[in-house]
């Protein structure tokens, strides 16, 4: 609970004894309980609160932000992130979203694309050339040296191939098929594939081009890539994730009259005749509204509802969607190591690395902390934590000549095995809509259908359309 939140506090002081809990009603507007307060359920929130809803949101945790947040760590003696975060200029509702929460001053973003590309040494750089309009990567492109001129050709017509694809038309089909196979029907070579396709999918769907659905791959490289130069622009928090979210959207939420319930877990989601009666906390308490926003994870939700509707077909196809790791290596060297803000890497099991103290502006700082960021990383989410140590560390020293003589004074990895669901084939018939058979019950999470993979973008659409379909059920 948050104790310095007046609404929430009353919230409490009601449950005691009575042990019934109603939504906070005022200025005669109807209520609605979110459940979850990752930034689908914030964005839910946000978006019901502008509409004049008087919204209470009960999350288990003791904090906000979700999957997406910071932490003090005792081991490193310091706050570090779940997990590095990363946007792109496609992602408008999640901008707009930081920017209603006063938070975007605390992000970067890039005016256009510029990520270098390491191989053996060999320095590449992907960048956009914003004049050219949709053919703004090309120059960067042809000078890329991680491609043949043969693979270049192909990837190119690929990319085409890609730019002109309707996903509408053909949304069934490419979802079904793996974007690999998708990939050597159109002519890609495995050295394509892995310099440049690959790069792009694995940390954007979290998982390889084997594995992803062509339909979610090709929404990528489409939104991401080929729309509009701004488009594939990178951006990051530059402070820690629960700054840009989770403590702004409580900020948010208790300035317009709402309430926010801490460290309550929602065990059952009653459902009478007429729809949600009400939802059951994990103190006895109850809690409701005149409509319920569940931006619960896919797993939660089926385990609140009565299992007869959890077995119905509509909520029952959420169990078929799975989820996928990243493994986080954090690093504080004695010295610098890296220029850049980030880096991504061929040939290595280092995929990213990010130059957190330039990100942060510690850059004048002696040492340097960077965080290394594997995605799709069924390879090390088992693995010993000292085994991934050595293994990074001795892989860094092979990438940054500078970092061979660099001492690691801390090192600490963190592990999500869950971070995100996945896109695999036939995905779509497991993602939910935000309205669903229940008359006042509503969906949002980033695994519901947004469009969007598994993303801040995708999370924080997922609540705007839930809150949008719920008012129009009034
Ligand atoms: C390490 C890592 C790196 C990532 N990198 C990126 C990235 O670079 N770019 C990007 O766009 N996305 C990234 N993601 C994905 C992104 O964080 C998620 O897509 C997004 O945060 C999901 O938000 P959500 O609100 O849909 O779900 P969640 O954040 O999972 O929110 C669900 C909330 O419900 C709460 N909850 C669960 N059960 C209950 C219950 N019974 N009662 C009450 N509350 C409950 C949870 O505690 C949680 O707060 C990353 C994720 C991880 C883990």
């Amino acid at each position: 609970m948050d104790g310095k939140h007046g609404a929430a506090s009353k919230l409490a002081a009601r449950s005691v004894g009575s042990g019934r809990v109603p939504a906070l009603g005022g200025s005669g507007g109807k209520t609605a309980a979110v459940l979850g307060g990752g930034l689908s359920g914030l964005s839910a929130a946000r978006s019901l609160l502008e509409r004049g809803f008087d919204v209470s949101l009960v999350e288990k945790r003791p904090f906000l932000g979700g999957r997406a947040y910071s932490f003090y760590s005792r081991e490193a003696d310091t706050d570090v992130d779940n997990g590095q975060h990363v946007f792109m200029g496609c992602c408008t509702y999640y901008v707009d979203f930081i920017e209603a929460l006063g938070a975007y001053g605390d992000a970067a973003l890039q005016d256009s694309l510029r990520a270098e590309v390491v191989r053996d040494g060999k320095r590449g750089v992907l960048m956009s050339a914003p004049a050219l309009g949709p053919l703004h990567l090309m120059p960067s492109f042809v000078r890329y040296p991680h491609l043949g001129v043969v693979d270049k050709i192909r990837a190119a017509y690929g990319l085409l191939r890609a730019a002109l694809t309707d996903r509408r038309r053909h949304a069934g089909a490419l979802d079904g098929e793996s974007f690999y196979s998708w990939l050597k029907r159109h002519h890609q070579s495995d050295g394509a594939i892995e310099g440049l396709w690959n790069l792009i999918i694995l940390p954007t769907l979290n998982d390889t081009v084997h594995s992803v659905n062509a339909d979610m791959a090709l929404m990528v490289i489409q939104e991401g890539f080929l729309k509009q130069p701004r488009a594939a622009a990178i951006g990051y928090a530059r402070v820690g994730l629960s700054s840009l979210a989770g403590i702004p959207g409580q900020r948010f939420i208790k300035d317009r009259g709402g309430a926010v319930i801490l460290g309550r877990a929602v065990r059952a989601i009653l459902v009478g005749d007429g729809g949600v009666s009400a939802v059951r906390l994990s103190d006895g308490s109850t809690l409701e509204a005149d409509a319920y926003v569940s931006a619960l994870p896919f797993g939660a939700l089926l385990d609140c509802l009565p299992p007869e509707r959890a077995r119905e077909p509509f909520f029952a196809a959420a169990a078929g969607l799975t989820s996928a790791p990243i493994v986080g290596i954090h690093l504080w060297y004695d010295r610098q190591i890296m220029e850049e803000s980030f880096a991504a890497f061929l040939g290595s099991p280092v995929q990213w690395v990010f130059n957190r103290s330039r990100i942060q502006g510690e850059a004048g700082a002696s040492g340097q902390y960077v965080c290394i960021s594997l995605s799709g990383a069924w390879e090390f989410i088992d693995r010993p934590k000292d085994e991934l140590r050595k293994l990074f560390t001795e892989e860094m020293r092979r990438l940054f000549p500078l970092a061979r003589r660099a001492e690691v004074r801390k090192c600490l990895v963190i592990k999500q095995p869950d971070a995100t669901f996945r896109c695999v084939p036939g995905v779509a018939s497991h993602r939910l809509s935000q309205a669903t058979p229940i008359p006042n019950l509503f969906l949002a999470g980033e695994w519901t259908d947004t469009g969007w993979p598994s993303t801040m973008e995708g999370a924080v659409r997922s609540g705007v359309y839930a809150a949008e379909a719920l008012a129009a059920s009034f």
